[in-house]
């Protein structure tokens, strides 16, 4: 928001006081930059540590200068590695990544500092900190617990040898998982044997059949064997849905769910290894079971909670499932195919797209000219406006960007003064842009960090997103599948950019426990579910006529198609997660392939394969940040279903209620942020706790009357 200062013969990286002067970042300055912020960064925290007051400002001030001081310059840098990179650019990234990664694990395990916070939170001084200061004491100190500072001794080696162990064995595991997904491959020559596949696939297939000799000259057109399926998912996703072959579809599923179980990549001992030694590292903390150390940062308020939440689900989804399983015989029997009555693993996939062409005979492409990129942004902010009250104005030209596509916004506030800024980056350039959508913080709002002269220091965020380009005149056409993903993004970014938290440890999406970060995304997305929403932000490119209504019944009824058939697949994953953390015992004689086969047998539809080796390649939870944790993506999804829910109950089409919701909205969840906890933050919103109803209302789950 401010002027960026030019000082002559400035490094563009550490000189610069505003916002990131994108124009003049060059690899060349990334490393000297870094160093230098750095070793400014490591003198400030030995000065730190040696004179450490337990005060909030001898303490918790200088702290977060310190760190704020590493993310200026480090922030723009990992930013640009996403959106601009270059080889020059990753070796530079590469050369001081190491050495941030060292000072940040050396801040959150210091002793001094450790021993300080305890202090403070002991003092009499405490009681009389706000809210969010004693949410920053006490995060802190749980992180440093978490990371083994407040052991001592053999247990303090133990726990050092423990993760230093977990890290090596989470390594092997993803490696093994790679390369036995690498190892196998179906090769196919026949047209009978790729009777069905979509052009897509065919010429990934034809490609990848070519892949071990020289570059073709040509492109690849796929109509002309050899071709190649593999187990990488966009190989074996497609294949699955579309393969006529029953035969092959059973045997790439075989191969599927038998990755790295046997030979040199086999995870199974692998995977118990690690799950005895989280369950050691969780009892060296004092907790009784990796779940519960897992649950000690996290919003839910117990793993029986959980679990609880999960069986309701369950429950209800579980009929719903049963009928999409005879939905399916029906279809399959109506086409007459042999295997109608014996539906097996490898056949759902395949018929459940049949009968989705069958009823909803619509594709992406076709709705992409309602959905013009300038349109849809112009819906989206009328919409932030009607919601949060909000002026969103574009500002294009008032701060360096790093590429012409990218756009820059300013928010004002209901008063009309300036609260935030974002900027978007829209486009794919499949060159130097990492693939996805997100939204990360460029800065974040800050009283400490203020500039001279400005009583705060306002949030900037980024909104990334990766659609097709503009063509010509033609602009950006998106798919709704885009749209509901800007929508998501979008909704991370309004809670980074419409805290009013001034504490910069806790502003925005800082501070928020991991499984209710998803809460504000998800439930802008619902937005793309209501009907007056989506005519606002659609608009033919040609004709300006917004989408037909035909359409959007056609959408609203996708959107239901196998809900609890998916959400059975997602409850089994969570809850062979959880039985795995918790009140399992992985030195016992009960293995861990029971334990999940357990779980199927009450969560899957059709009976369990004896061979089934899925959990040597669930790498969420064995290589990934996901152990106890995979429960989070149903538990946002509740939480943003019945925040959405509360704007049903006033009406959606009632403008008064609707902004009075919206604003709620706004001075709870969105202003909030890690402040407060998120369960006190919803029910300051909700007026109670949160349930599972809207979530099975909207999936059209829970109920016989919904099917
Ligand atoms: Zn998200």
């Amino acid at each position: 928001m401010q002027a960026v200062v030019v000082t002559p013969r400035s490094d563009p990286l550490t000189d610069n006081k505003g916002l990131p002067a994108f124009d003049r970042i060059r690899a060349e300055h990334v490393e000297p930059a870094v160093q230098r912020a750095l070793r400014e960064a490591q003198a400030a925290l030995d000065v730190l540590e040696a004179r450490v007051q337990p005060t909030w400002a001898g303490l918790v001030e200088p702290l977060e200068r310190l760190l704020d001081g590493i993310d200026h310059v480090w922030g723009p840098v990992s930013h640009l590695l996403g959106v601009c990179n270059s080889p020059a650019l990753r070796v530079a990234y590469e050369a001081v990544q190491p050495d941030v990664v060292a000072l940040q694990l050396r801040i959150g395990q210091s002793v001094p500092l450790y021993k300080a916070f305890c202090t403070l939170r002991d003092a009499p001084e405490f009681d009389s900190l706000s809210e969010a200061r004693q949410r920053i004491v006490q995060a802190t100190i749980r992180d440093a617990e978490h990371s083994g500072v407040g052991l001592q001794g053999a247990e303090k080696e133990r726990f050092s040898a423990i993760q230093l162990e977990l890290a090596d064995l989470g390594t092997q595991y993803s490696n093994h998982v790679l390369d036995a997904t690498k190892a196998y491959h179906l090769d196919l020559t026949t047209h009978a044997e790729v009777a069905g596949l979509p052009q897509s696939l065919l010429r990934m297939a034809a490609q990848a059949a070519r892949s071990g000799e020289a570059p073709a000259e040509q492109e690849v057109d796929g109509n002309h064997g050899p071709w190649r399926i593999t187990l990488d998912f966009p190989s074996f996703g497609p294949f699955m849905q579309h393969s006529r072959r029953r035969d092959l579809r059973e045997e790439l599923y075989r191969a599927y769910l038998t990755r790295a179980s046997g030979g040199e990549l086999d995870n199974t001992e692998i995977m118990r290894k690690i799950l005895a030694l989280r369950a050691e590292m969780a009892h060296l903390l004092g907790f009784a079971d990796y779940a519960a150390l897992s649950l000690a940062s996290k919003m839910a308020p117990s793993v029986d909670d959980v679990l609880v939440l999960l069986e309701q689900l369950r429950c209800s989804s579980y009929e719903s499932g049963l009928r999409d399983l005879n939905a399916l015989r029906d279809f399959a029997r109506s086409s007459g195919a042999e295997e109608a009555d014996d539906l097996r693993q490898w056949d759902t996939a395949f018929w459940a797209e049949r009968l989705r062409e069958a009823r909803f005979d619509f594709n992406d492409e076709q709705l992409r000219p309602y959905f013009p990129l300038p349109r849809v942004l112009d819906g989206v902010f009328a919409l932030a406006r009607r919601l949060y009250g909000v002026t969103i104005l574009a500002a294009d030209g008032e701060t360096p960007v790093w590429h012409p596509d990218v756009r820059f916004f300013r928010v004002l506030g209901e008063d009309g003064r300036p609260v935030a800024a974002f900027y978007l980056d829209p486009y794919s350039r499949p060159q130097e842009k990492r693939g996805g959508a997100w939204m990360d913080e460029c800065q974040g709002r800050s009283k400490l960090c203020a500039a001279p002269g400005e009583s705060v220091r306002l949030p900037v965020a980024y909104l990334v997103c990766n659609q097709s380009p503009p063509v010509g005149n033609q602009p950006s056409l998106m798919t709704f599948r885009e749209v509901e993903t800007l929508l998501h993004e979008f909704g991370h970014g309004l809670q980074h950019m419409l805290t009013r938290i001034d504490e910069g440890l806790c502003s925005g999406i800082r501070n928020i426990e991991w499984d209710a970060v998803e809460l504000p995304s998800q439930f802008m997305e619902n937005w793309s579910y209501h009907r007056a929403t989506v005519r606002a932000l659609s608009g033919h490119f040609e004709t300006g006529e917004p989408l037909p209504d035909a359409w959007f019944d056609k959408i609203l009824a996708a959107r239901t198609f196998r809900a609890g058939s998916d959400m059975l697949r997602q409850l089994m994953l969570a809850l062979t997660d959880l039985k795995l953390h918790h009140g399992y015992d992985p030195a016992g004689p009960v293995s861990p392939f029971a334990v999940h086969r357990a779980v199927e047998e009450r969560t899957l539809l059709l009976p369990p394969m004896p061979e089934d080796r899925f959990l040597c390649a669930f790498s969420h939870i064995f290589a990934g940040g996901y152990a106890a944790g995979y429960y989070s993506y149903k538990w946002a999804e509740i939480l943003s279903a019945d925040a959405f829910s509360a704007f049903e109950e006033a009406g959606l089409d009632d403008e008064r209620a609707v902004a009075d919701t919206g604003r709620r909205f706004r001075d709870t969840v969105l202003a909030l942020g890690g402040g407060r906890h998120p369960m006190d933050v919803f029910r300051a919103f909700r007026g109670r706790e949160p349930n599972v109803e809207a979530l099975l209302r909207h999936a059209g789950l829970g109920s016989r009357e919904a099917a």
